[in-house]
C-alpha cells in the first residue's frame, strides 16, 4: 500500500498492513496509519512528576477552599489520544480520540508544552489506542471538510484520593497541570453562602413581622430594607473573615 506523507507529501510505502506507525524517511515525521487517514502523530512531553501532579490536585482543591491535603490512594500515568483538526469551514476541533468518562476533556484546549514526534520506543507508560475516527469528528461532510489534522497523545495522571472520608478520582494533565474531574468534594464556600442567605432572609422576615406588628405594611417594608442595609456589612465581613 502506498500513500503520501501528510507532512511533506513524499510517496511512502507500507509493507505490512498491520503496521501502526511509520517514520517518513524524507521529513522524519511520525505517521499514524491505523485510522481512516494517515496523520502526523505527536506526543506531549510530561512536565510534571507524580509529586507535582499531587500538588496540582491539592492546589485545585484549595482554590475551592478545601485546604486539607488529599489522601492519595493511587496514581497511574497514561497517554490519551486527541485529534486536533482544522476544518475547511474554519472551525478548530480538539477532542479525545477515544471514549472517556471524563467529559470535561472535550472542552480542554491542547495543553501547552513540548511536542515531539511520537515514538513508541521512547514511551514507558500505557498508551491508549485511538478509536474514534477522523471522519466521525469532522461532521457531516466528513473527510472532505478536513483541512489539516494531527493526532497527539497527551500524558495524564489518574489520581484516586480520599477527602473527608469520601473517595474521588480525577485526571491531572501531566504537561500543563490542569485538573479534570467529574466531581469534587463539597466546597465549604457554598455552605457558607447558603448560611449567609438564610441569615439574611431570616432577619428580613423577622423585621418585616415586627413592622407588621407596628401596623403598617409600608413601614414593614421600610424596616425590613433598613435592617438588611444595617446588618449586611457586619455579617458579610464576618463571613469573609471565616473564609480566610
Ligand atoms: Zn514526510
Amino acid at each position: 500500500m502506498t500513500f503520501k506523507c501528510p507532512q511533506c507529501g513524499a510517496d511512502l510505502e507500507v509493507l505490512n498492513e498491520a503496521q501502526e506507525h511509520l517514520s517518513c524517511q524524507f521529513c522524519g515525521s511520525s505517521i499514524y496509519l491505523n485510522l481512516d487517514l494517515p496523520v502526523v502523530h505527536y506526543v506531549l512531553v510530561p512536565g510534571l512528576n507524580e509529586r507535582q501532579a499531587e500538588s496540582a490536585l491539592a492546589k485545585w482543591l484549595s482554590d475551592r477552599e478545601l485546604t486539607i491535603f488529599p489522601q492519595i490512594i493511587s496514581r497511574k500515568m497514561f497517554y490519551l489520544p486527541f485529534w486536533q483538526v482544522s476544518l475547511k469551514d474554519g472551525r478548530l476541533i480538539n477532542v479525545p480520540a477515544v471514549a472517556t468518562e471524563y467529559l470535561n476533556l472535550h472542552e480542554m484546549q491542547k495543553p501547552a508544552g513540548t511536542m515531539n514526534f511520537f515514538d513508541p520506543r521512547e514511551i514507558t507508560a500505557e498508551v491508549v489506542v485511538p478509536e474514534i475516527t477522523l471522519e466521525s469528528v469532522a461532521g457531516e461532510e466528513g473527510l472532505d471538510n478536513v483541512a489539516k489534522a494531527i493526532l497527539y497523545h497527551a500524558p495524564f495522571y489518574e489520581i484516586k484520593y480520599v477527602y473527608n472520608k469520601s473517595a474521588f478520582a480525577c485526571l491531572v494533565d501531566a504537561s500543563g497541570g490542569a485538573v479534570i474531574a467529574n466531581d469534587s468534594p463539597k466546597s465549604p464556600k457554598k455552605e457558607k453562602d447558603v448560611f449567609f442567605g438564610v441569615l439574611m432572609f431570616g432577619s428580613l422576615a423577622l423585621f418585616f413581622l415586627e413592622g407588621l406588628l407596628l401596623g403598617k405594611l409600608r413601614y414593614a417594608f421600610l424596616l425590613g430594607i433598613c435592617t438588611v442595609a444595617f446588618i449586611y456589612f457586619p455579617i458579610s465581613s464576618a463571613v469573609k473573615r471565616h473564609r480566610v
